[in-house]
């Protein structure tokens, strides 16, 4: 009996499968939390981020399940399913144990862009990146599939990207989303054609102002704060300038950085994207097979760095990109038919907000300065162990140890990094230390905190003192390089957007709890391939029709 139900169910369920998407569109806004995905609700276009909300499914608790809340971790992450510990970019850079020198996540000095120059650490390839995604995954199982990805940031697009597909990138040198010479030998022609006339000068000598009455941003911080960052010439208040200071009475350099800091970045993005799409024929592949197109929308980062999440700034933002994406849904139902795209919506982690505003709510908050607790923790150890540069250096959020140094001195191992870590958990604005051989042994406390660090922490590439702050205590490399950031633990870093819209695939709704790498896995089994191979992810049956 049970026997003939189960046969029953199973001829049911092959009978509802419909065909894979002509187009997933996977789309990441840089630093964006849950809680802006549903701030604005009322405020929001109809066919914009609604379209996901009212007649998608989205997870309200979706959380990154990593401890290092990072851009270039996070996209390593997206499509991969994999966590940090298998995919191999604990964060944005790291110390070589080699040679000792800073790796950029991206970096990949045997290939260089194309049609201008490369600086020094900059992001041409996934050299560094140890795992497939879904789209490479695609790309395996028809040879026929396009899969391209599109950000401001090279880690973003990059990671997104994978081992075999497309990566463009936003150039603060010519403004133009470019790539390098591991993606292509040159340029296709609607590339060509698209930048013969520098679209991306479009926007110099405007400013950017407010897209709606005063009064519509009650529920934010106003501008002009004390606590803003003055970057890029854009000054604390609006009306902000996207001169690059005034440098230059033409389009060049300082504006084509600054404009990516404001919602004319998502335009400049929104077009290149839209002569992608056209010029790549996306989503009508001649083979019928699903084309991939994966986009990370940069500049609600920036803002957020600069003005913070509950910041005018960042509701206006919000608001502007929403209409960008009114206005890209559009453009592909118009030529692929929206009944045929599935369109995925997450974040490569959230944001804090800026520690003086958490402190003027009477919340404990701060700013912690790496380089002077490398000073403060050498100095102690010093003390007990003999003079000397126990801690080398600091990257987000390793310290790394002289380990050849404490064998030519016979010093125990194990014994200094705990020393270095009972100085640093008394340390201000500092919640936990974890050394190396505690992570190496499995001696990890049975807490939540500790399985986040573990996740984040790979073997060979990490450092050998990983620390947790508080909240809303700030931890980046300069300490007021900018007036907000992310990277922690914490839930306002972790818990991001998970959203999916396509009707024949997905039943519409509010859920509950997903982690991120649950969004690549489920993708992966809506187009019928294999899981990217770091894959840890779960499908989420319950969103599926
Ligand atoms: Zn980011």
């Amino acid at each position: 009996m049970a026997l003939i139900a189960a046969a029953g169910k199973a001829a049911t369920a092959a009978e509802a499968v419909a065909p894979p998407p002509k187009l997933v569109l996977f789309m990441a806004i840089d630093g964006f939390p849950q809680e802006q995905f549903v701030k604005y609700y009322d405020q929001l276009a109809d066919g914009g981020l609604k379209l996901l909300l009212d007649k998608g499914a989205w997870y309200g608790n979706n959380h990154y399940s990593h401890a290092t809340t990072y851009t270039g971790v996070g996209h390593a992450t997206l499509l991969s399913c994999a966590h940090p510990y298998k995919h191999g970019v604990i964060g944005n850079d790291w110390i070589d144990k080699q040679t000792k020198k800073r790796v950029y996540s991206t970096e990949d000095p045997r290939h260089k862009y194309l049609d201008e120059e490369t600086p020094d650490h900059a992001g041409t390839s996934p050299f560094n990146i140890k795992v497939t995604t879904v789209g490479d995954e695609l790309i395996y199982a028809n040879g026929k599939s396009k899969v391209i990805a599109i950000a401001g940031k090279d880690r973003s697009s990059i990671g997104l990207a994978g081992q075999f597909s497309v990566a463009y990138l936003h150039s603060t040198t010519t403004g133009r989303f470019i790539t390098s010479d591991y993606y292509m030998a040159a340029y296709p022609e609607w590339w060509t054609a698209f930048y013969a006339n520098k679209p991306q000068d479009k926007f110099f000598g405007q400013t950017w102002t407010l897209s709606m009455p005063d009064e519509a941003y009650a529920r934010s911080v106003p501008d002009n704060q004390p606590w803003s960052t003055n970057y890029k010439g854009l000054g604390v208040k609006f009306p902000h300038p996207i001169d690059g200071g005034g440098a230059s009475d033409k389009p060049g350099k300082g504006y084509y950085d600054a404009t990516m800091w404001t919602p004319f970045g998502d335009l400049l993005m929104l077009d290149f994207v839209k002569a992608a799409i056209d010029g790549e024929n996306l989503g009508r592949n001649p083979s019928g097979a699903p084309d991939l197109l994966a986009l990370s929308w940069t500049s609600h980062d920036y803002v957020n760095h600069l003005f913070g999440p509950e910041s005018r700034q960042s509701h206006d933002q919000t608001v502007r990109l929403d209409r960008v994406f009114a206005d890209l849904f559009k453009f592909i139902d118009e030529r692929v038919g929206l009944d045929n795209v599935l369109i995925t919506l997450s974040a490569d982690h959230g944001f804090m907000n800026i520690p003086e505003y958490s402190s003027s709510r009477r919340l404990d908050a701060g700013r912690i300065d790496p380089e002077a607790m490398i000073n403060d923790v050498n100095a102690a150890l010093s003390k007990q162990y003999g003079d000397g540069k126990y801690v080398t250096t600091w990257w987000n959020p390793n310290l790394y140890v002289d380990y050849a140094m404490l064998a030519e001195r016979k010093l125990d191992k194990v014994e200094v990094e705990e020393a270095i870590a009972s100085f640093l958990r008394e340390y201000p604005g500092v919640e936990a230390v974890f050394t190396r051989t505690q992570l190496e042994r499995g001696q990890m406390p049975a807490t939540r905190l500790a399985k986040q660090v573990t996740l984040a922490w790979h073997q060979k590439i990490s450092g050998d003192i990983v620390i947790m702050n508080k909240p809303n205590w700030y931890l980046f490399a300069k300490p007021k390089g900018y007036a907000s950031t992310h990277g922690s633990p914490w839930a306002y870093d972790t818990n991001v957007p998970l959203a999916m819209y396509g009707p024949a695939w997905i039943a519409p709704g509010k859920y509950g709890d997903s982690e991120t790498v649950d969004l690549a896995r489920t993708v992966a089994h809506i187009l019928n391939v294999r899981p990217p191979n770091g894959c840890e992810g779960s499908v989420l049956t319950e969103m599926l029709r």
